[in-house]
């Protein structure tokens, strides 16, 4: 199959599926004697899943299914279609996603985007400060150690810092290399400054908009 045949066949299947989650919304109410008197059917033995066809799509959700038999503690029917899907995503991925979604959030990576650049989801940069090494705080260097880029994107420029007592310190500045960040944001969950951390992620530079750049060249 051509890509772009591939591009019309998701287009078509996540309109479905649009369609498909507003007809489940119109559909999402409980049965009708569980509706009236929520309160004492929910500590009776009455089954309160939803209606078939919108239980048939929670059934499908593993962690849906998993999590309502433990809650439970009864073995509802549905694991067929739970396990089929588990066992689809093991061998295949979860290829489905991009099918599924309807607002086309997860779309397809082609071949060159793969092999032209790394896919960035934003860019990292440094608050000066608030990071260790820039304020004369102390030595650090957390967000290199932890960006997982190859070569890093966090790299290092030694630099001679006035510390809070007067003293010379020499210490590494870190810089972000915006070429190598692909806006993961390891760093920011890891830095270890409270509050805000002194390296974030802003969506600049994220490759899905082409307007949203800040490297000039
Ligand atoms: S982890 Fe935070 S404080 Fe440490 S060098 Fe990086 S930005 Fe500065
Ligand atoms: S956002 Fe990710 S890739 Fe970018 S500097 Fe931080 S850890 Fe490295």
């Amino acid at each position: 199959m051509k890509i772009k045949h591939l591009v019309y066949l998701r287009r078509i299947s996540q309109a479905l599926f649009l369609l498909l989650f507003v007809f489940f919304l119109m559909e999402s109410r409980l049965p009708g004697a569980v509706f009236q008197d929520y309160s004492r059917e929910i500590a009776g033995p009455t089954d309160i899943r939803l209606n078939y066809p919108v239980t048939l799509f929670f059934d499908m959700d593993p962690l849906t299914w998993l999590s309502t038999t433990l809650s439970t503690h009864r073995w509802l029917a549905g694991a067929g279609w739970a396990l089929a899907v588990t066992g689809l995503t093991l061998f295949l991925g979860r290829f489905f996603c991009g099918f599924i979604c309807p607002t086309g959030a997860i779309r397809r990576i082609s071949g060159k985007e793969k092999i032209t650049g790394p896919i960035r989801i934003g860019s990292a940069f440094v608050d000066r400060g608030r990071c260790l090494p820039w304020t004369g705080n102390g030595a650090c260097i957390v967000c290199e150690e932890v960006c997982p880029t190859s070569p890093k994107a966090v790299v290092f420029r030694e630099a001679d810092v006035e510390g809070f007592g007067a003293e010379r310190l020499r210490l590494k500045q870190p810089y972000v290399n915006l070429r190598q960040c692909v806006g993961c944001g390891i760093c920011q969950n890891k830095c270890p400054i409270k509050g805000t951390p002194a390296i974030r992620v802003i969506a600049a530079g994220e490759t899905r908009s082409p307007k949203n750049q800040i490297l000039l060249i």
